[in-house]
C-alpha cells in the first residue's frame, strides 16, 4: 500500500507541498479537496504536483462499494480500503443533523461475546486517515451547498477506538481543524469496551468528546461472561476511569448496555446498576441486543426491555431505550462486513 495523503495535519501537507516544489496555495487546494471526499486525481493541482502525489500516495484510499437505504432513511456502507479490506459504517438521520458512526480497526481484538465486528480477531488499525475518508465520503453523498452532510460523529463502527489511540487521535484533530471539515470535538463521541488506562489519557486531551463506555453487565462476574476486557479492568476501575473524564471535561458520560436475554436483565441486575450508578454524573443507554447469527445470545424482548427501563428509571437513573434505526437493512457492528465477506470470498480483490 502507498501512504495515505488524509493521514496529514494541513500543516504537514503544506510543507509536503514546498517538498514537492508546489506553490503554498496548492497546499490548501489539496486539503479541501480531500475534505470534499475526492481522489488526488479529481484535484484541480498542476500536472507535475499530482504525478508526484500519485507515485507515493493512495489515490482513493477508501472507497464506498456498497449502500444500503433503510425506510428511515439510514444509510450503511461498506468501505474497501486500498489494501483490499472492508469496514462498514452508517449514516442516521436526525432532525439536529447527521450522524455518522465510523469503524477504528478491520476487525477487533476485544473478544466481546455478542458482537460480530470480532469474530475473526484483528486484522490491522486504520490510519488516521482513513478514519477521516469515511467521514469525507459520506459528507459529501450527502452534503448541500455550504451545509454540511456530516455533523455529528460515533466512534463506534468495527474496532475499539482506544486500542489504536494514535491514529484516533490525529483522526479527532485533523476532522476537528478549522479550514477541514471543522466538527467539533463536542459532536463526536468516542464508545470504548473500558480500557481505563486510556480514558485517563483522553481526559488530558482537552477536547471534551462525549465519552461512552460499553457497559453490559451490573458486576465484574457477569461482565466477564460476555466480555473478556472485564479481566483487565473492573467495573470499580472502569468508573473511576470516568468520573477523572468528568471532572477533567465537565462532560458527562453514558454507559451503552445491551439486553441480553436471560443474562443481565433481571430486577437483580437492575438493583445493581442502580447502586453502582447512583449519583453519577452518566446516562444510560439502554440497547435490544442486535441477534448476531455466529452468537448463541438472544435480546431482551420489547416487555422486557421496557420492564427493565422502568426499573432504572424508579432508581432514579437518568436512562433510555435506544430507538431502533435501520431495522431492515440488519446489523450491529460487524454484522454487514461479516456478511459481505462470506458472500465474497474473504473480500479480497
Ligand atoms: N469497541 C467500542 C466501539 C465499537 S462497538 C466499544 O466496545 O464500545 C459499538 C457499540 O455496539 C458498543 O456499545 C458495543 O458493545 C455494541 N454492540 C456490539 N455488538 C452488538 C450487538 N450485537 N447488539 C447490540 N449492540 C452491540
Amino acid at each position: 500500500m502507498k501512504e495515505i495523503l488524509q493521514d496529514m495535519s494541513f500543516e504537514r501537507l503544506t510543507e509536503l507541498v514546498a517538498e514537492l516544489g508546489g506553490k503554498p496555495f496548492r497546499a490548501k487546494q489539496l486539503f479541501t479537496g480531500l475534505m470534499k471526499g475526492k481522489k488526488i486525481s479529481e484535484i484541480n493541482v498542476d500536472g507535475a504536483l499530482r504525478e508526484s502525489l500519485l507515485a507515493r500516495f493512495e489515490d482513493e484510499p477508501v472507497r464506498i462499494i456498497k449502500t444500503l437505504t433503510a425506510a428511515d432513511g439510514t444509510e450503511k456502507y461498506l468501505f474497501r480500503l486500498a489494501d483490499g479490506n472492508i469496514v462498514e459504517g452508517v449514516l442516521m438521520k436526525y432532525k439536529y443533523g447527521n450522524t455518522q458512526c465510523v469503524s477504528t480497526q478491520v476487525g477487533c481484538r476485544m473478544g466481546c461475546k455478542f458482537c460480530a465486528s470480532t469474530l475473526g480477531g484483528l486484522v490491522r488499525n486504520l490510519t488516521s486517515g482513513e478514519i477521516s475518508a469515511q467521514v469525507q465520503k459520506v459528507n459529501a453523498l450527502h452534503a448541500s451547498g455550504k451545509e454540511r452532510g456530516v455533523t455529528n460523529i460515533v466512534l463506534m463502527g468495527s474496532g475499539e477506538p482506544l486500542d489504536n489511540y494514535e491514529n484516533v487521535k490525529n483522526f479527532i484533530k485533523n476532522i476537528s481543524a478549522e479550514g477541514g471539515l471543522n466538527i467539533s470535538t463536542r459532536n463526536i463521541s468516542l464508545s470504548t469496551c473500558g480500557l481505563a488506562p486510556a480514558i485517563y489519557k483522553l481526559a488530558e486531551e482537552g477536547w471534551g468528546v462525549n465519552l461512552t463506555v460499553s457497559l453490559h453487565a451490573a458486576d465484574d462476574e457477569g461482565r466477564r461472561r460476555t466480555m473478556p476486557v472485564a479481566n483487565r479492568y473492573t467495573i470499580s476501575e472502569i468508573l473511576k476511569a470516568c468520573d477523572y473524564y468528568f471532572k477533567k471535561t465537565g462532560r458527562r458520560y453514558i454507559f451503552e448496555y445491551a439486553l441480553i436475554s436471560g443474562e443481565n436483565c433481571g430486577k437483580e441486575h437492575a438493583a445493581k446498576l442502580i447502586s453502582l450508578l447512583k449519583g453519577k454524573p452518566c446516562h444510560v443507554n439502554l440497547i435490544r441486543l442486535n441477534e448476531v447469527k455466529e452468537r448463541k445470545l438472544s435480546s431482551a424482548d420489547e416487555k422486557e426491555a421496557y420492564r427493565f427501563l422502568g426499573l432504572l428509571e424508579e432508581g432514579g437513573l437518568s436512562v433510555t431505550l435506544r430507538r431502533r434505526t435501520g431495522a431492515d437493512i440488519g446489523g450491529a457492528c460487524g454484522q454487514l462486513r461479516a456478511g459481505y465477506l462470506g458472500e465474497n470470498d474473504g473480500g479480497q480483490p
